[in-house]
């Protein structure tokens, strides 16, 4: 059985993510094959083929690039797929790839945490960086220009959405590349090449590995010039993935169908569940019908994601509420299959009220899970 092309395409994405990047069956192996700890390969003669050296290739990356693939990009076969050791390494080679002095960046104001420092180290080097917010397609505003328009939606940790077609349109008729950080949403909530960006890229880190054990980025791209210089990049940074790590993100998204449908159905459940409670403020999840962003994300997402975020009266009431929860541990990242919240301010880099929190909702029981965040909730009342 062959899953790369028509039928990858018409398969339910729960097939399609069992048997992502899974080689033809080869009797008396094992259906995923095992990692692949090689420095170097033998390699008699000429310096070609394959796999040369751990730092270019990796038969283990090399199924994990194929199964990913098959999700962000279902039946196609012009689309290409690079792991890298983090979300940021895929994103700054992406960023650093494409960008020379002279040119012009937008970035959302409201993105990951580290991508403020991504723009300091750009600006260093002599790109322009300009920031807008995601929610109301602020970037609109400032593409003039620009070399390239990086977008995060839903926006982390805000949970705010852009209208990706529109950005992109606009943004291919100024001359600009655009890429999408499609972290939060995963290849089932939203699909970026098929809204037109030029790339799609991720940290695997999050809810495509969900078990909060491995690191892991990727990026794809259909334009074959432009992934080149990713993939010249992610060789002259060594910014790679260790084969146990690819191998260990590859099985996780054996799950993937499963982790993401029960964590967003609870997610959701969650969200309506703190949406009566008067000392909640700002209640974001993009699922939620009343959600400023609900109405565009429902025009591009096929799944809201895991995460939901809102914020407490004070600082000290959302520490004791963190701390009264007994199923939900006190932690950063999401995605994972066992709930986390944390209060963002902690770190000092988002623009969020002191009382604000983020969390991310696992696959424990909804009941069990509504039932905690209720108790702590009473708990940590004045
Ligand atoms: C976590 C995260 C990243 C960075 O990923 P790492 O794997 O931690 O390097 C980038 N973008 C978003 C939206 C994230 O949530």
């Amino acid at each position: 059985m062959s899953d790369g092309g028509e039928g990858a395409r018409r398969a339910g994405e729960g097939t399609r993510a069992v048997r992502a990047g899974l080689p033809e069956p080869v009797k008396y192996e094992p259906p995923l094959p095992g990692p692949v700890f090689a420095a170097h390969f033998h390699l008699p003669g000429e310096a070609t083929g394959p796999y040369l050296y751990g730092r270019d290739e990796n038969p283990t990356w090399t199924l994990l690039e194929q199964a990913v693939g098959e999700l962000e990009a279902p039946g196609r076969d012009d689309v290409e797929t690079l792991v890298f050791a983090s979300g940021m390494a895929a994103i700054s080679s992406v960023l650093f790839s494409q960008l020379r002095a002279g040119d012009a960046v937008v970035l959302p104001s409201d993105g990951y945490q580290v991508l403020p420092l991504v723009g300091a180290q750009l600006e260093a080097y002599g790109i322009e960086v300009r920031t807008a917010p995601t929610g109301g397609d602020g970037q609109l505003e400032v593409l003039e220009g620009a070399r390239l328009l990086w977008i995060e939606s839903p926006s982390n940790p805000g949970l705010d959405v852009c209208d990706i077609r529109r950005l992109v349109a606009a943004a291919h008729e100024r001359g600009a590349l655009v890429a999408v950080d499609n972290t939060l949403a995963t290849p089932l909530g939203q699909r970026p090449l098929e809204l037109g960006a030029d790339f799609s890229v991720a940290s695997g880190t999050k809810q495509l590995t969900g078990h909060g054990d491995v690191l892991l980025g990727y990026v794809c791209g259909h334009n074959a010039g432009a992934m080149a210089a990713v993939r010249r990049w992610r060789k002259i940074v060594g910014a790679i993935s260790g084969p146990m790590e690819a191998w260990l993100a590859h099985r996780s998204i054996a799950t993937l169908q499963l982790r993401v449908d029960r964590q967003n159905a609870t997610a959701l459940a969650v969200a309506e569940a703190l949406h009566r409670r008067p000392e909640v403020s700002g209640l974001r999840y993009p699922g939620l019908p009343d959600d400023p962003a609900h109405k565009i994300a429902a025009q591009q997402m096929r799944r809201y994601g895991s995460v939901v975020s809102f914020t407490l009266p004070t600082r000290v009431r959302a520490e004791r509420f963190l701390e009264a929860l007994r199923l939900v541990e006190d932690a950063t990242s999401f995605g994972g299959v066992r709930s986390t919240a944390e209060r963002r301010r902690r770190w000092g880099g988002d623009d969020v009220p002191e009382g604000f929190i983020r969390m991310s909702v696992g696959a424990e029981d909804p009941e069990d899970l509504i039932s905690d965040v209720l108790r702590a909730l009473d708990e940590s009342a004045e």
